[in-house]
């Protein structure tokens, strides 16, 4: 075990899902042809204004809500400033001193338990564009179309412990702007990436250690990778004697390695000062009520139902959540049948690998909910057996959607006799036709119960219910 502790705190962005860019009406469509989505505000000619994009403040304050975040009544936009190729305006919009929201909590889950983590704040900015390095050997190249993409940055306090916390956190969040329907949340496309804040302290340590950002993570793999570097890359540091300076890093994905894009000392100075081309922005009880009334319930409040209220197991329960769609379907299933785990399971096994495959949604299904109780409650009831149910019931079911569950049941010849008295009949006849091995069992043979009760099964057709088949075949042979 190692004596030093791993802190991290990310910076999280999220690209909201809205139609148009931040501060202009360009789209925002990915994978389009480079530089198709740059009109005049993108690319910054003399004389273009912005105008604020007033979904992406709507989209904040849900976020923001569902966090528990107090919303900035009044907030600004603020000029950060900088000279790249992907920053046409040569500076970039974005909230420094007045965020939208300030603190709140995400709750993550790792290894079997919820963990809160701490936010400081979520501020709104746009997305610069890219530059592509790779394509000419002797230019740089640029594409505009992500310039002016509105942004959420999420800023966690340094209350994750490891690369394992990181990773619930990014993908709680994936799942939560999901819910929320804020965001498409891919991290491959770049709509959610992070900058990892890492430092080490020795156990027991209530200060902190001096923090290195590494930039632009935008997959889990490479956070994984850039932590584990610079982890042991500053506990070898303070080892050897040296100190940790706090500074920016890179990732190579191909060395493995960080490298520094800048120290403290030259640290860009941005001269941040409020935008004077844009108003501040003035948050109305109406607009917090609006958004308020969007947010769903959220997957750790329905995690703790389908625990505590369901008695749901965690592997389930979290099965469950992955989705909104899945989770509200989840939800509208299982208070109306006896034995949640049976809905657990037919979501799990059944209807989610099916809507996938269909590539259709939760509402889109052929089959109804009452349908589904009904088909549950057949089961639950024990009138037909758990697998006949799954392997013929159900295939029948998808092709007649619209007929009762219990007609189609019957029809096929599948509902279990569970009547007692025509089983003791038939199994009188069995100890009847087979004497010699029902001496045989009274003698010790236990293992003869198999053969009596597959006998059964034939003259029943395989209907008998195996569970009260069982009970009197015991009694009748003892
Ligand atoms: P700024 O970028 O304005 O300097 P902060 O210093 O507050 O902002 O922190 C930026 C990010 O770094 C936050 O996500 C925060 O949690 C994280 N952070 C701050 N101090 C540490 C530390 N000692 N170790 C790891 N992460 C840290
Ligand atoms: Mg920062």
């Amino acid at each position: 075990m190692s004596k030093y502790e791993t802190v991290i705190g990310l910076e999280i962005h999220v690209q909201l899902s809205t139609k148009s860019k931040a501060f202009t009406s360009d789209d925002i469509i990915f994978g389009s042809e480079p530089n198709t989505q740059t009109g005049a505000v993108s690319l910054a000619h003399p004389g273009t204004l912005p105008k604020v994009n007033s979904t992406q403040i709507d989209y904040a304050i849900r976020l923001g809500i569902a966090i528990g975040s107090k919303i900035n009544r009044k907030n600004y936009f603020d000029r950060k400033n900088y000279s790249y190729p992907d920053l046409p305006k040569g500076y970039q919009i974005t909230q420094d001193k007045e965020p939208i929201c300030i603190g709140g909590e995400v709750p993550i889950f790792v290894n079997g338990e919820w963990k809160t983590i701490g936010i400081h704040h979520i501020h709104m900015e746009e997305d610069a564009g890219k530059s592509i390095h790779d394509q000419d050997p002797n230019h740089t190249l640029v594409d505009l179309n992500r310039a002016g993409t509105p942004l959420l940055e999420i800023v966690t306090d340094p209350d994750l412990r490891s690369a394992d916390e990181v990773e619930a956190l990014m993908s709680g969040m994936r799942q939560l702007v999901r819910y929320l329907k804020i965001s498409d949340g891919n991290m491959q496309e770049g709509s959610l990436r992070c900058d990892v804040n890492i430092s080490i302290r020795p156990f027991g340590q209530d200060e902190f250690g001096n923090r290195c950002e590494v930039k632009n993570l935008n997959s889990m793999k490479f956070a994984r990778k850039a932590i584990k570097f610079e982890v042991n890359r500053q506990i070898e540091l303070v080892e050897t004697g040296g100190v940790v300076e706090q500074q920016t890093l890179n990732f190579d994905p191909v060395s493995g390695r960080t490298s520094t894009l800048r120290t403290k000392e030259n640290a860009n100075d941005y001269r941040y000062f409020p935008d004077p081309d844009l108003p501040p922005i003035v948050v109305w009880e109406e607009m917090i009520a609006i958004q308020n009334d969007k947010i769903p319930m959220l997957p750790w409040n329905a995690y703790e139902i389908f625990k505590s209220k369901y008695f749901l197991s965690s592997d389930n329960s979290l099965q469950l959540i992955s989705d909104r769609a899945t989770c509200e379907f989840a939800i509208g299933l299982l208070d109306f049948c006896k034995t949640p785990k049976l809905v657990a399971n037919l979501i799990i096994q059944k209807l989610k690998p099916l809507v996938i495959e269909k590539e259709i949604s939760f509402e889109e299904f052929p089959i109804s909910n009452n349908q589904l109780i009904e088909f549950l409650s057949l089961i639950e009831s024990g009138k037909v057996s758990t697998s006949v149910a799954y392997e013929r019931l159900f295939p029948i079911l998808l092709n007649n959607p619209t007929q009762r569950v219990e007609a189609l049941a019957q029809k096929e010849g599948i509902i279990q006799n569970s009547d007692s008295g025509e089983l003791e009949q038939m199994i009188d006849e069995i100890i009847a036709q087979f004497p010699d091995k029902v001496k045989a069992y009274r003698n010790g043979k236990k293992g003869l119960l198999g053969f009596f009760m597959g006998q059964l099964m034939r003259s029943s057709k395989g209907k008998a219910d195996p569970k009260i088949a069982n009970k009197i075949m015991l009694e009748k042979l003892s």
